[in-house]
């Protein structure tokens, strides 16, 4: 079984800065902090590093207790922000994921730092939940800091959930962590450059592939699906 793990932000769409705008208006409406800061780089962090960090970058405790409140206000916020952002989905997406889900022995998931339901949101918000990642397995970084340790336990369940069937695990995203994260679990990756990380900071990375964007759907396609019983990790093919 090969498991395609696709990252939202910067690979699937560009939300074009709602979770910040939702995040800074969620720490207004928690906690009343008139100028909220949020002096963070969100690529390729969790919402758990995330939020932890927004709490303490406005002198608050980073308690569960906050934790729950500042998330519940953003979850509560973010569909707005995202009617209101000019997000888009990325090149080739709507292509490729069409032509993925009909293959057999292909399962398209999501391994994204987002809490499951803004992953969800941003999703159902762009049209790329429904017949694609409403599956039984979303990977989310609801009770991880690190996307790593979010990897190795994405990693562990898939095995549970497919005990005894051989996993051949891929992962599809924008930054250097998804390439440090999918090798943390054993993938290999197709990496883009649609998110924040110019194309040489991405090769620096070594990943399997590497392009510009996902609008070659068909080398895209062939390269996920193919020589699907290959186990050693493929060389790094630069494409132009
Ligand atoms: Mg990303």
């Amino acid at each position: 079984m090969r498991i395609l793990l696709f990252d939202i932000d910067g690979t699937l769409i560009h939300a074009a800065g709602a979770g910040r705008r939702a995040l800074l208006a969620a720490l207004q409406g928690a906690f009343e902090v008139p100028e909220p800061r949020c002096e963070i780089n969100f690529s390729g962090q969790t919402d758990g590093y995330i939020f932890t960090q927004a709490l303490l970058q406005n002198r608050l405790p980073a308690t569960a207790e906050n934790l729950r409140r500042l998330i519940d206000h953003y979850l509560q916020i973010l569909p707005h922000w995202l009617e209101q952002c000019s997000g888009v989905v990325l090149p080739g997406v709507v292509s490729l994921l069409g032509r993925l889900q009909q293959v057999p022995g292909i399962h398209l998931s999501c391994m994204t730092g987002n809490l499951a339901s803004a992953a969800r949101l941003k999703l159902q918000h762009f049209g790329l939940w429904d017949g694609y990642f409403d599956g039984p397995h979303l990977f989310t970084g609801d009770d991880c800091q690190q996307r790593d340790q979010m990897a190795r336990a994405a990693a562990a369940r898939l095995a549970a959930s497919f005990e005894g069937i051989e996993l051949d695990l891929w992962v599809i995203g924008d930054t250097p962590r998804d390439v440090r994260c999918a090798r943390a679990m054993g993938a290999r990756v197709l990496a883009c450059c649609t998110g924040q990380h110019s194309r040489d900071e991405m090769a620096a990375c070594q990943p399997d592939h590497l392009f510009d964007d996902l609008s070659d759907v068909s080398t895209i396609a062939d390269i996920l699906c193919g020589d699907r019983h290959r186990r050693q990790p493929a060389p790094l093919v630069v494409t132009p």
